[in-house]
């Protein structure tokens, strides 16, 4: 049977549903498996250089995405596994890693852009139970309850994906377009195995020959909506992230020898 990666969770089960609290046990970050999650697009510009940035499509919905953990046994590159902590916690953590293990529902025809009477959640998560203990996840009204998301979600974070939404569809549908968007495998060398091929994601991404036989006019419009940042900012993040990878890699190698 093909294993589930994400469940979703309906407020009418409301009664049922709880979060009984993060154990660390940080199957999140250690590559227990392939992760992405939700990038908002004012993350874009603070992650570029961190992460690789991806298009993806799920149950038809075009999406923007961020690679965390590649494949089994390879964590996330941020990830110490010594203390188990995230190196990048304090600073620059993306939203996504905040909101673990929960996805919010896109729903452009809300108020909110987000569905409130369901919630998607990472199967591999072992602390959303149906049980009796932890926080209410929904509330008798059937919606996402307060204390549920300003636990995870925080009143700060939720009034950005909320802005975010509205660009990233903007964004996302001029691409569509201008037809911008192709299949590519997106190729990483792994060091901890370097006998083996490399790594190979097939992702959706900007075709570059497209892009640059697009007409002036065409060009000053992704210009002047500022999506032509967007755009090179995904590239890179794909040109940056070997090096990134590599960059960690050598550091805790150096500092393993020196212990
Ligand atoms: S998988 Fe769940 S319980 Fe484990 S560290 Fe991540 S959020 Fe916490
Ligand atoms: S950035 Fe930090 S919290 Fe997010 S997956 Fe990597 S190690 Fe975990």
């Amino acid at each position: 049977m093909k294993q589930k990666y994400r469940e979703t969770i309906y407020g009418k089960d409301y009664r049922k549903w709880k979060f009984s609290g993060c154990n660390n046990c940080a199957k999140c970050c250690n590559g227990s498996h392939f992760l992405i999650g939700d990038i908002f697009y004012s993350e874009i510009a603070k992650l570029f250089q961190l992460f690789p940035i991806i298009f993806h499509i799920s149950n038809d919905i075009l999406m923007l995405k961020i690679v965390f953990t590649l494949e089994q046994h390879i964590p996330c590159i941020y990830f110490n596994a010594d203390n188990k902590k995230c190196l990048i916690y304090q600073k620059i953590r993306p939203m996504a890693c905040r909101e673990f293990p929960f996805y919010l529902i896109p729903d452009n025809n809300s108020a909110t852009f987000f569905k409130n009477d369901a919630v998607e959640y990472d199967c591999f998560c072992p602390s959303v139970k149906s049980c009796e203990q932890g926080i209410p996840i929904f509330d008798s009204s059937l919606s996402l309850s307060e204390q549920f998301m300003q636990t995870f979600i925080g009143n700060e974070g939720l009034k950005e994906p909320i802005q975010d939404q509205n660009i990233i569809h903007d964004f996302l549908y001029t691409l569509l377009r201008f037809k911008l968007l192709t299949r590519k495998p997106f190729l990483i060398d792994i060091p901890e195995k370097p006998f083996l091929p490399p790594y190979e994601i097939d992702i959706i991404t900007i075709d570059e020959i497209k892009l640059k036989s697009l007409s002036d006019k065409d060009l000053s419009e992704l210009h002047s909506l500022g999506f032509m940042y967007s755009i090179n900012q995904h590239l890179s993040s794909l040109q940056l992230f070997q090096k990134q990878y590599m960059h960690l890699y050598n550091i805790k190698t150096s500092l393993n020898k020196a212990n």
